[in-house]
């Protein structure tokens, strides 16, 4: 048996009305519903929880949301809570996507709360890193990563386990621009030392590091065969089924 199943998310982002995104997950649901060699995950926004839902129910794709608040409830005007994501059957939440780092200024500290949050609700966290083009030029790639992934990882222990991480160059993201498959496998080994360092070896073998940034069909299968890359977060090719249903195939 392997040691890591792979895991394929789309992340909708701010795409989709309800009854498009009720289409997207219903084209998808249609080639995925039984597929058991990878996990599938569909996030759409918040609005459209409900909807794809309901329509994936009785399939063996799962749901995911794009973000959540770390405290359970309270006067927080427009935020989202673990368990209110528990009661739509989310299994996982993306946390500290690029985007919301740099729009909306999550920290490290802000993804750690978070990360615990998800944890303790049951929910699998997503937890995005990933270098800016002027720190990979500047040749800092390596420290920008392993302060993130230690920032937002910390005090985890064994629970560490249940985390996936998504290594996402901002650089590459949305832009039509991907890592080459050997630049992010560097990548990607290098998070799974930095997780060996907060946990141990045994515990880092087993956490799923996916990669995300213009992943698409023409090269997913090469980024998918690489030791450490065991997945990938999918944007702009995941708001397309077809697209969405080939990547997910070239990691079976
Ligand atoms: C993302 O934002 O998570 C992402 C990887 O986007 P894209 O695939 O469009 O680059």
């Amino acid at each position: 048996m392997k040691l890591r199943k792979k895991i394929i998310a789309g992340n909708w982002k701010m795409n989709k009305t309800i009854s498009d995104a009720q289409e997207l997950a219903a084209s998808i649901k249609l080639e995925l519903a039984e597929c058991r060699e990878v996990d599938v995950v569909l996030c759409p926004s918040f609005t459209a929880l409900k909807t794809v839902s309901d329509t994936i129910s009785d399939s063996s794709i799962k749901l995911g949301a794009q973000n959540m608040h770390w405290e359970p409830d309270g006067a927080y005007t427009g935020e989202i809570s673990a368990s209110m994501l528990r009661d739509l059957y989310c299994h996982y939440v993306i946390l500290g996507h690029s985007e919301r780092r740099t729009y909306f200024g999550e920290t490290d500290a802000i993804v750690s709360h978070k990360v615990k949050a998800a944890l303790a609700a049951n929910l699998l966290p997503i937890v995005c890193v990933g270098e800016s083009l002027e720190e990979r030029e500047a040749g800092r790639t390596e420290e920008v990563i392993q302060t993130q992934v230690e920032n937002s990882l910390t005090g985890l222990a064994a629970e560490l386990k249940r985390v996936i991480v998504a290594y996402e160059p901002i650089w590459a993201i949305g832009t039509g621009r991907t890592a080459t498959p050997e630049m992010a496998q560097d990548v990607h080994a290098f998070i799974r030392r930095v997780l060996t360092g907060l946990s141990d070896a045994e515990t880092a073998e087993t956490v799923r590091i996916q990669y995300g940034g213009s992943m698409k069909p023409a090269n997913a299968a090469e980024l998918l065969a690489k030791p450490d890359i065991d997945g990938g977060l999918i944007g702009g090719a995941a708001l397309d089924a077809r697209s969405f249903v080939e990547i997910v195939r070239h990691g079976m």
